[in-house]
């Protein structure tokens, strides 16, 4: 029988494999943020880097995750709650100066850019620098 979780990967047209189906298992269970490939690896050690890096890479391209790039030289991948297996527009991200993480507000969209005529917009990134709620309680 086919479980919720396996049901989305094929629901995306992904094919299920045993590593997939763990990945994807892992990353529900653990990350309610944005997370890096680093991150990933922490969480199961005994995948191979670029065994988890294609994943990663076909899980983005079945729309199942988000990759945002939020000028901290590691790319960084999230769930979105706003994606079926459409493309959504993405959803806006908060990176903390203080502590470095990356925060999804993942019911605030990323705003619609009115582009000149000629422009066909393909990826949007929103990636706001500030302090989380946690660093601006606590900063000194
Ligand atoms: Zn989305
Ligand atoms: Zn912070
Ligand atoms: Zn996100």
């Amino acid at each position: 029988m086919m479980n919720e979780i396996e049901k989305t990967l094929t629901d995306a047209g992904v094919r299920v494999t045993a590593v997939r189906l763990m990945v994807w298992r892992e990353i529900h269970s653990r990350f309610t943020d944005a997370f890096s490939l680093a991150d990933l690896e922490d969480a199961l050690p005994t995948v191979d880097r670029s065994t988890l890096f294609r994943t990663l890479t076909t899980l983005v391209d079945a729309h199942l995750l988000h990759d945002i790039d939020d000028g901290s030289g590691s790319q960084k991948y999230c769930i979105c709650p706003m994606c079926d297996t459409r493309h959504c527009g993405g959803h806006v991200h908060v990176t903390c100066t203080s502590c470095h993480r990356t925060f999804c507000l993942t019911n605030v969209p990323i705003p619609e850019v009115p582009l000149p005529a000629g422009f066909v917009p393909e990826q949007a990134e929103y990636v706001i620098k500030g302090l989380c709620p946690h660093c601006a309680t606590h900063r000194h």
